[in-house]
């Protein structure tokens, strides 16, 4: 993005901030590989910061190739809160995340974890699983656990080839995944694993409301670089499919397409319909369905196959430590603080 498109795009989001009469922003680098534009993102932080009536937040995603220890502070300064890809132990995250000449890149990914850990002990990770590694997942989470994360966000590859046998291998791994649970659970460690944690939480208190999801292209959007607007990052690589495009910063949002998408989003899946785990289940994230079906009124049948062999694994797994007693899960998910406790008892 050129700094004209970059001016035009806070021009628009300042405007809307007042139009909606909200104070709240947050803001999301994403690419690619963020970091290759880094003097842009504090471009727009410095912009942001003069905005003294709202109250802006930042996030990133890095594949931490370029992370240094002068870039993470400076980040960290700024409250750009930085989660790191690590796909699994080098050979498996060197499978997948080579850089562009084909050099593997697990060693760099080593040295930033270190790095940003060190800066901030909350950061997350993001675990990407593929078909390939499908049988990896447990020993993947292990591996990263004992880097040091204590926040590790696991998701499948929903763009990947998957076929029906991979969740079979899926389901195996989910065990021994269980299993490593259990293990943590009862050495009475914090951490946050979403796989399991938030499919607990769905069953234990209740499913995300309709109105904390992001509501297709009104809660959220995406400014391609070209200044074209977007509902969600997956749909920015679809500049060839003009249905997406919810507007241009030049130009405002439109609303007749912004309405038409969220309505398509939220119609109901009929595929879905009389499913005993639909209000546990993420098929509502159009992203998502958009990438395994290229509709996003049709449930992804990977969600749908995972969704499933999950869950079972992980209502066991909860069910085993339920009826133990076990003072760690008790206090995971039935203390309403332990998410603060936790994160304190993490970080200092
Ligand atoms: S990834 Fe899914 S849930 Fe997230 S903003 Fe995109 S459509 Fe919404
Ligand atoms: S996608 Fe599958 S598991 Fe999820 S609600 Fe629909 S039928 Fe049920």
């Amino acid at each position: 993005m050129d700094y004209s498109t970059i001016d035009q795009s806070l021009r628009f989001i300042e405007a809307e901030m007042l139009r909606l009469e909200t104070t709240k922003l947050h803001v999301t680098f994403f690419g690619g590989e963020p970091l290759i534009e880094v003097e842009k993102i504090f471009y727009i932080i410095e912009v942001c910061s003069e905005w003294t009536n709202f109250e802006v937040t930042y996030q990133m995603s890095t594949n931490g190739t370029l992370m240094t220890e002068g870039l993470m502070a400076k980040l960290y300064s700024n409250n750009v809160f930085v989660s790191l890809s690590i796909d699994g132990h080098p050979d498996i995250h060197d499978a997948h995340r080579l850089d562009a000449g084909g050099k593997p890149t697990s060693h760099k990914v080593e040295a930033a974890a270190e790095t940003m850990l060190r800066k901030n002990p909350a950061t997350n990770v993001t675990c990407v699983i593929s078909p390939d590694t499908a049988s990896q997942v447990s020993e993947s989470v292990a591996y990263i656990f004992d880097l040091g994360f204590r926040y590790i966000t696991t998701t499948l590859d929903y763009s990947a080839d998957w076929q029906p046998e991979h969740f079979g291998i899926l389901k195996k791994s989910y065990e021994k995944l269980g299993q490593w649970y259990v293990q943590k659970m009862k050495a009475n460690e914090r951490f946050y694993l979403s796989f399991f944690d938030e499919r607990i939480r769905s069953r234990t208190y209740k499913p995300i409301a309709a109105s904390e999801r992001c509501l297709l292209g009104t809660k959220q959007f995406s400014i391609a670089p070209n200044g074209e607007l977007y509902p969600c990052i997956q749909f920015v690589k679809t500049q060839s499919l003009p249905e997406f495009m919810i507007g241009h910063v030049n130009t405002g949002f439109d609303t007749a397409c912004q309405a038409y998408l969220h309505e398509l989003s939220e119609k109901e899946k009929v595929e879905c319909r009389g499913c005993k785990l639909e209000a546990r289940c993420s098929k509502w994230c159009s992203c998502i369905n958009f990438m395994s079906t290229g509709r996003i009124d049709q449930a992804s049948p990977v969600v749908c196959y995972n969704e499933k062999v999950l869950i079972e694994v992980v209502d066991k797994t909860a069910d085993k430590l339920w009826k133990k007693g076990n003072n760690s899960f008790l206090h995971k998910h039935y203390n309403e603080d332990y998410d603060i406790i936790s994160h304190l008892e993490i970080t200092l």
